[in-house]
């Protein structure tokens, strides 16, 4: 046998694990660490060169903080966070004044922060390691790995799927959904990339002085128009501004075939210090996420998209003249793929009513925000505020030492939508890899994650600075 390949009847002691976390995006990261602290001997699985995820594709931060402004997730989010502090890339909370409020960071310093807090928890790292395959049954569940070396098999107690795209949970065989319920329309997905050499003053007075061109004001309890809303951006003095495909100069530019067919151009700050943004806009309609093919045969033309935005921002949006491209994200950006069924379907009322429960282990406060090439469907949560995530959202049905966190959880796909963002996936994830800490290493336990004490998966998520009440 090849060096490094191991066969599933004989999984060697080093590839044994308490909990084994498979993605490590934003979930993924929150998993691997609050299990290892948790005292479970861990494993972070993960397909990119890298860690992070999105976290490292040059957006910012949602789901940390509601519309009303309150922070409604804690716990490893903000210790992340407070590691970029000391490193120089934490921009920090920035409000959109259209209804968000986004927590800003330097881009290639989380690489680094996301690297120590994995480190320094004790997480085992297997890198560019695609899962492929699955056993489960027994009192261990074994997971099959591609990774250099070769195939390797590892074994957990419980097994996390944070993939988004939920792999794992349905290679287990538990029973998914994917897109809109009848037509299966999946939100486009998109390459993001960051421009350096940007003017925020210009930029703003641009706003400032022509708010008709941008997105504003969306969320009638701010209690300001349009032009409100821009002179206050302005005096906020962060380069976040988004332009919509459906009115003013991205509207023209679309109609004269200057730029390609999108509903957002999204401008978030990433770094002062190289006077950098990243822009999220190019979008392509009938793109799934779960097929090789389909991605691939995406990602020309979405470089191409790139080039065009880019030309049309030094040409048509002041502050952007002498901008130049710094990076294009790793990978293409998606939205939205498999929603798996677990013992919670979470939905629209759930969220949109900021509902509360006993037994919630995270917050969420995003809008509801499906995005099309053609349009954008965005709605805020009940008075600006927050709702709970049922433990029951991560516990698949039919399985029983398998969780999932991040976007994948159990929701219909207009809770999908809220719950999706970053701030949200890390709390989610800090829950799941708390209760499979909990499981592993309980010798009374069952074997199946339903039965993790949940008083005490609340009781240790609150005193490790996770928000489980107390916002409305
Ligand atoms: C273009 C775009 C813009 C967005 N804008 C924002 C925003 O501004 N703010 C915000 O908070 N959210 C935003 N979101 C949503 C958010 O980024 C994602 O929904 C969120 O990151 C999902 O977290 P996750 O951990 O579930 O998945 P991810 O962050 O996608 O992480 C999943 C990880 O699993 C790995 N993986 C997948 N399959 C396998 C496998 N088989 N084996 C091993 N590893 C695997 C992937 O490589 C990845 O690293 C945006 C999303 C997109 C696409």
């Amino acid at each position: 046998m090849k060096e490094g390949m191991t066969q599933r009847q004989d999984i060697p002691g080093e590839n044994r694990f308490d909990v084994i976390v498979i993605g490590g995006g934003s979930a993924g990261v929150a998993a691997a660490i609050s299990a290892a602290r948790g005292g479970a001997r861990t494993l972070l699985v993960e397909s990119a060169p890298m860690i992070g995820g999105e976290l490292i594709s040059g957006i910012s931060m949602l789901g940390c903080l509601s519309t009303r402004g309150d922070w409604i997730v804690g716990g490893v989010v903000t210790e992340l966070l407070d590691r970029l502090k000391p490193l120089g890339g934490y921009i920090g909370p920035v409000f959109d004044y259209r209804a968000l409020h986004l927590v800003c960071f330097d881009t290639e310093l989380m690489k680094i922060a996301v690297m120590q807090a994995v480190a320094e928890a004790g997480v085992h790292l297997r890198v560019q390691a695609f899962f492929c395959g699955i056993e489960t049954g027994g009192d261990e569940t074994r997971v099959r790995l591609m990774h250099k070396g070769g195939e390797a098999w590892y074994a957990a107690r419980v097994v996390i799927d944070c993939s988004g795209d939920g792999d794992v949970a349905v290679a287990a065989g538990a029973p998914s959904e994917k897109g809109a319920p009848g037509t299966g329309a999946l939100q486009p997905p998109s390459l993001v990339y960051r421009v350096c050499g940007v003017e925020t003053e210009p930029l703003l007075r641009f706003v400032r002085d022509n708010p008709a061109h941008f997105g504003l004001g969306d969320y009638p309890g701010l209690g300001m128009d349009a032009r409100q809303c821009a002179e206050a951006l302005y005096a906020q003095g962060q380069p976040k501004v988004l332009l919509r495909g459906t009115q003013g100069l991205l509207k023209e530019a679309i109609d004269a075939g200057e730029m390609y067919p999108t509903s957002v151009l999204a401008i978030v700050p990433t770094s002062t210090a190289r006077k950098e943004v990243s822009i999220n806009s190019t979008q392509l309609a009938g793109v799934d996420g779960t097929r090789a093919a389909s991605l691939s045969e995406a990602l020309p033309r979405l470089m191409a998209q790139v080039s065009q935005g880019l030309a049309f921002l030094r040409r048509r949006v002041p502050g952007f003249e002498q901008a130049a491209l710094a990076a294009v994200a790793p990978k293409i950006g998606v939205r939205e793929t498999r929603r798996i069924l677990g013992e919670h379907v979470l939905d629209e009322a759930d969220i949109m009513q900021g509902r509360k429960r006993a037994d919630g282990i995270a917050k969420g406060g995003h809008e509801l925000d499906i995005l099309a090439v053609d349009g954008h469907r965005h709605e805020t949560i009940a008075e600006g505020g927050s709702y709970d995530i049922p433990y029951e959202c991560l516990v698949p049905h039919g399985q029983r030492r398998l969780l999932v966190a991040g976007r994948c959880i159990s929701s219909t796909r207009e809770a999908q939508s809220s719950v999706r963002v970053m701030g949200t996936c890390m709390a989610m994830g800090q829950a799941a890899g708390t209760a499979a800490a909990l499981c592993a290493l309980d010798d009374g336990w069952s074997g199946d994650v339903r039965d993790v004490d949940r008083a005490r998966l609340r009781r240790t998520l609150i005193a490790d600075g996770a928000v489980l009440e107390g916002t409305l």
